[in-house]
């Protein structure tokens, strides 16, 4: 079994296109020799057509933030994965914040998941449990919750990686340990072998995001069942993102 580390920057909405070209240049400098990480940057949509070109001959991805799960039709504003795949191969789904500021549901989240496979996008599905839920023992019910219901009627996990993103450490500082981040991957990895089998379940990559920053990626990334990490705040400075791609 091998998994191939996957490390993703979500850049939320941060950089213009001016800051994104400026950014690209210098990071492809810094990545150059790294040959064993699949590395994705998912800047605001505005920013992905030129992101497309610039990375075109390199080894970095891009990824998309959101989608519509329609391919087309009157939705003003939205974007769909047909527009997408034109110019990235990934896309974040279930982001706490799309999940906390826009109402996003389970139920959504599986059909844009959906949506993405069928355009053959691949995604990053991001799920994890508030501090309230934690503390009171609510961890792997919302966990379980959240993967059945966003993976409802998929049956195979090809083209998705799981982030474990706590929602208390992200964008706070406070990151899990390596040990209680492994704790529910771990979980993740077994709730897979139940709900798929053992083969799926030992390919699925379960990447962690919650304050990753380039101190504590190296810890995380030795953990047995983490596969990656989601990088919030951390990946918009070239140099910073780099080292974690480099651990
Ligand atoms: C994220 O946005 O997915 C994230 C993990 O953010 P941060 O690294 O800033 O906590």
């Amino acid at each position: 079994m091998t998994r191939k580390t996957l490390i993703a920057a979500n850049w939320k909405m941060n950089k213009t296109i001016k800051e994104t070209v400026s950014f690209i240049n210098d990071f492809k400098n810094l990545i150059k020799k790294i040959k064993n990480v699949e590395i994705v940057i998912c800047p605001p949509f505005t920013s992905l057509n030129e992101s497309s070109k610039l990375l075109k001959s390199s080894n970095i991805r891009l990824g998309a933030q959101n989608i519509h799960y329609e391919n087309k039709g009157a939705f003003t504003g939205e974007i769909s994965p047909v527009m997408i795949k034109e110019l990235a191969e990934y896309v974040v789904l279930g982001h706490s914040e799309r999940r906390q500021y826009f109402n996003e549901t389970n139920q959504l989240i599986n059909k844009k998941i959906k949506a993405a496979l069928k355009n053959k996008l691949k995604v990053i599905l991001c799920i994890g449990e508030t501090l309230q839920q934690r503390e009171s023992n609510k961890t792997t019910d919302i966990i379980e919750n959240q993967i059945k219901n966003c993976l409802k009627d998929i049956n195979e996990m090809k083209n998705i990686a799981i982030a474990y993103e706590p929602i208390w450490a992200i964008g706070t500082g406070k990151t899990a340990s390596p040990e209680q981040a492994e704790e529910t991957h771990k979980f993740i990895r077994q709730l897979l072998k139940k709900l798929y089998n053992e083969n799926i379940s030992n390919n699925a990559r379960i990447i962690y995001g919650g304050s990753v920053n380039e101190k504590n990626a190296k810890a995380l990334l030795k953990m047995k069942n983490i596969d990656g990490a989601l990088v919030g705040g951390a990946s918009l400075e070239p140099e910073t993102f780099s080292k974690i791609c480099n651990v």
